[in-house]
């Protein structure tokens, strides 16, 4: 580590050991949770890092101190020099792994393997096929969901993402956790959460609350085991006794995880976001191709993020569109 120590720590404490960088702005489906209907505007090619620009801003995280990276996007299985990144990134002393809609995942396994990838999350909001064709507006639910399997078969550690969405998706919750009888995956129902263009509303979300209730009532609740979450874990992670794989609820809205975050996230155009719900960025891409050392520059964001989503610390302030509005669509931020 550098002499400069600490500039990941921010004044509450926490330290940040996980860098999630977003590889691209582009995404081969189209999910309406997660971007507009008509797409949004997209960085010009020479705005986005290149990947030799990947590495040095990610290298300079790692000297100090973030020993995880999570490649995400828009899809980062599109962007081209996608194995470049991935062989220049596990060069670095960090465990690498990857967010991915799963559509093109196939193509990957064994330039995944070689770059010693071994946790994969794969997005899948639906186990119907024409549920799915609607929520992403393309047609790959087949393609997605043999991925799962292969991941599975191929030794992946694999955690299947699902964001819950009020009269659409909410009814599969169990569906889901039978989906883990077989297979050693684990469900992750993540909350809806506000984006810029997402047209969220309070009354989409289905709460953790809510999840676990089902849950018990169909399982009865000596069956279902509360398991033990690791540090900076944003899920509360369960299973159903017997069965193979677990079920997991990242609870953002109704009960943000801020306490423990680790996170930070870096855009594709070389942004620093200090927070997912934060609206503030800092441009490392510039001032790196000035010559200018980032470090000053990470420092200070990371000073200024505040204690509990990005300063919308109760339900009403996250409620309000101004505020989630100046933020980014999550297509150009991550997850
Ligand atoms: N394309 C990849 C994928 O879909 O997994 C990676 C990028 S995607 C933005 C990362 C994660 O963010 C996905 O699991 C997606 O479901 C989740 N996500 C997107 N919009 C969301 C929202 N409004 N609320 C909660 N999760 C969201
Ligand atoms: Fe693409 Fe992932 Fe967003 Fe869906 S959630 S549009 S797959 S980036």
């Amino acid at each position: 580590m550098s002499e400069n120590k600490n500039i990941l720590k921010d004044k509450f404490g926490r330290e940040h050991a996980y860098l999630r960088i977003s590889l691209t702005e582009r995404c081969n489906l189209r999910c309406t949770y997660c971007m507009p209907a008509n797409g949004v505007p997209l960085s010009p090619k020479s705005h986005l890092m290149t990947y030799e620009e990947v590495y040095e801003i990610a290298k300079t995280f790692v000297d100090h101190g973030v020993t995880k990276i999570r490649l995400t996007g828009g899809e980062p299985l599109v962007r081209k020099d996608i194995p470049v990144i991935l062989e220049k990134l596990a060069s670095l002393p960090v465990e690498l792994s990857i967010t991915s809609n799963g559509v093109i995942i196939d193509r990957f396994i064994d330039v995944l393997k070689a770059n010693n990838i071994k946790k994969i999350n794969v997005s899948l909001d639906s186990l119907s096929k024409d549920k799915f064709t609607h929520i992403t507006r393309r047609n790959e639910f087949e393609k997605v969901y043999n991925n799962i399997l292969l991941l599975v078969k191929e030794g992946f550690k694999v955690k299947v993402n699902a964001v819950l969405i009020k009269g659409f998706n909410d009814d599969e919750i169990i569906d889901f956790i039978e989906f883990t009888k077989e297979l050693p995956i684990s469900i992750r129902f993540i909350e809806f959460m506000p984006f810029d263009g997402n047209k969220w509303d309070l009354s989409k979300m289905v709460s953790y609350k809510e999840v676990i209730e089902k849950a018990n009532h169909h399982f009865n609740k000596n069956m279902i085991e509360r398991l033990i979450d690791s540090p900076n874990d944003t899920s509360k992670n369960y299973k159903v006794k017997g069965y193979l794989g677990s079920f997991a609820i990242i609870s953002s809205v109704t009960n943000p995880f801020c306490d423990s975050c680790n996170r930070l996230r870096l855009t594709a155009n070389g942004q620093l976001k200090n927070c997912l719900f934060s609206a503030t960025e800092s441009d490392l891409l510039t001032n790196l191709r000035a010559g200018k050392p980032i470090e000053p520059i990470i420092q200070k964001a990371v000073k200024a993020k505040f204690k509990v989503r990005g300063g919308m610390n109760t339900l009403e302030k996250l409620q309000q569109p101004d505020l989630h509005t100046k933020n980014r669509s999550m297509i150009t931020i991550g997850g």
